[in-house]
């Protein structure tokens, strides 16, 4: 048996975590958005080719957030990250929820839908001052695109992220299929430094791990991380 305390962690979210606040993950939504592939639609050729296409998609995703609320999940992750400064959270969401929840410092690896950017000047817009349906660049009239990490573009923060992943003796996957790299191997990262790893997800995805939870986020976090609180440790096998 293995006592490790409640420092150090390294905690990995995906869509999984805000499934229950109704926004769909892309499994969820049949991997499609008015019959066209998502994988599609969230490409950098996609909107050179049709911005005003993308930007309805995006529009549309904006708006189902904004309405959106935390879940029990997302204060389950608050309350545990409260406890030291040295227990990080990645995401690979670009809706606002753990921020709503009340975390400061989230690292959005693959950005952030609620604000936009101009490819040209670099100029960045939070989207409630942007106008629809095409929104343009006050300052050199290029059209401005979302600020997501789309298919086929690197992922932000990813110095900062294998620094962090370096340092952390537990590494917590939540929500996450394991289809997006390189997200997807950062548990072997830390596996090949030390770190024990905890996986939540509602199926099982084969990926081996030290602990596993099958279930919903919303439902295993509150009582998983209560427990570890109350013990003041996360006990693991070997
Ligand atoms: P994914 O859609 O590929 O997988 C989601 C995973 O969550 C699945 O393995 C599923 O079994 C699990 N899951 C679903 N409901 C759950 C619940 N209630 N509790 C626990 N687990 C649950 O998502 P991904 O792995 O995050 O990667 C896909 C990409 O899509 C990411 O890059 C992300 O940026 C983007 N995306 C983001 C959002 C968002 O911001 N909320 C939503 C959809 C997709
Ligand atoms: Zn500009």
């Amino acid at each position: 048996m293995i006592k490790l305390p409640l420092k150090n962690i390294f905690i990995l979210t995906g869509a999984g975590i805000s499934a229950e606040s109704g926004i769909a993950t892309f499994r969820g939504t049949g991997g499609l958005w008015n019959n066209y592939r998502i994988e599609d639609v969230a490409t950098p050729a996609a909107f050179n080719k049709n911005p005003s296409l993308i930007w309805e998609f995006y529009f549309e995703r904006i708006d189902k957030i904004r309405k959106s609320k935390p879940n029990d999940g997302h204060y389950a992750i608050k309350k545990l990250i409260s406890l030291s400064k040295n227990i990080h959270l990645i995401t690979q969401n670009v809706d606002d929820l753990h921020e709503k929840a009340g975390i400061k410092n989230v690292i959005h690896m693959h950005g952030d839908i609620m604000t936009a950017f101009c490819p040209k000047c670099k100029k960045k817009y939070s989207v409630t001052r942007i106008k629809r349906p095409l929104p343009m660049c006050k300052q050199c009239d290029s059209i401005l695109r979302p600020n997501v990490v789309w298919f086929g573009e690197k992922p932000i923060y990813l110095e900062k992220i294998y620094n962090l992943l370096t340092k952390s003796s537990v590494f917590i996957s939540i929500g996450t299929s394991g289809n997006v790299y390189p997200a997807a191997e950062f548990h072997l990262i830390a596996k090949s430094l030390g770190a024990r790893t905890v996986f939540i997800n509602l199926e099982d995805t084969g990926i081996q791990s030290d602990l596993f939870f099958l279930g919903k986020a919303g439902i295993i976090l509150p009582q998983l991380f209560d427990k570890w609180i109350s013990k003041g440790y996360i006990e693991f096998n070997k």
